[in-house]
């Protein structure tokens, strides 16, 4: 699968898919830089897919429709105009000839659906979980954000991960006061901050990686409850408890 990232506004991507002269774009927020990559390289509008309903990811939809006639899949959800296949649970849905399963990832908002590509290990999984950190909770409930992101972690740890933003660096910057002694993630910044000083983005990463350095996704870690009780932020060892004081945590920075 070719995948490549057309950044938008100051931190987002909108990655794009292609395939034969045709093309897919994951939440287009904004129409400009995705007419510019059509044309640059010569490629034809497809498919639309959206994950939730934030403007900055869904704000170009209507320009681009227009202008090519191109289907527009998405969630459930009567604010985003211009979708014309519903998304849910379980839904399995062709995208230039990959098959992709539709995951419903509610937390950051209600509505939010990840798109998951068995074939390729390929997840877009828009606002959920991002490098080293996930969305905030905009919408739903940290319990219901831990159990969306349980089960981005259960897919296989090669799986990519494509998220919509280049937050790494200040991800990471808050990994490192939740869990300092933990390798993996001094590593993973080296590694990160020298790909930003490159111009490079840092997206996509994989399950794996994010198990062994996202402290959003380890909730078992006993180095992180530990941090949270010399913290005074520990109310409880269930997954959402942990997950609910490092999300709060985050929230406060
Ligand atoms: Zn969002």
């Amino acid at each position: 699968m070719n995948i490549t990232p057309i950044p938008a506004f100051s931190d987002n991507y909108i990655w794009m898919m292609t395939r034969k002269g045709r093309a897919a774009v994951v939440d287009p927020g904004d129409p400009a830089p995705v007419f510019k990559a059509l044309n640059e390289q010569g490629l034809t509008l497809d498919t639309i897919i959206i994950t939730h309903h934030h403007f900055d990811h869904t704000g170009g939809v209507a320009a681009l429709k227009s202008a090519t006639g191109c289907r527009v899949i998405g969630p459930d959800n009567p604010k985003i105009t211009d979708i014309n296949e519903v998304m849910s649970e379980g839904t399995q849905v062709t995208v230039l000839g990959y098959d992709f399963r539709v995951m419903e990832v509610p937390g950051h908002t209600l509505d939010h659906i990840a798109y998951y590509s068995v074939q390729d290990g390929t997840l877009f999984c828009g606002d959920t979980l991002f490098v080293g950190g996930c969305g905030r909770v905009f919408e739903g409930t940290f319990p219901m954000m831990q159990q969306s992101l349980a089960k981005l972690s259960d897919l296989p740890s090669e799986t990519k991960v494509y998220c919509t933003h280049e937050y790494t660096l200040a991800n990471l910057g808050f990994a490192r006061k939740v869990e300092p002694m933990n390798a993996d993630l001094m590593a993973h910044i080296e590694t990160c901050e020298q790909r930003r000083e490159d111009d490079l983005p840092t997206v996509p990463s994989t399950i794996g990686q994010e198990l062994l350095i996202n402290p959003f996704l380890r909730w078992h870690s006993p180095a992180i409850i530990a941090q949270l009780k010399q913290e005074g932020r520990h109310t409880g060892d269930s997954p959402a408890d942990v997950f609910g004081a490092v999300r709060g945590w985050k929230d406060e920075g």
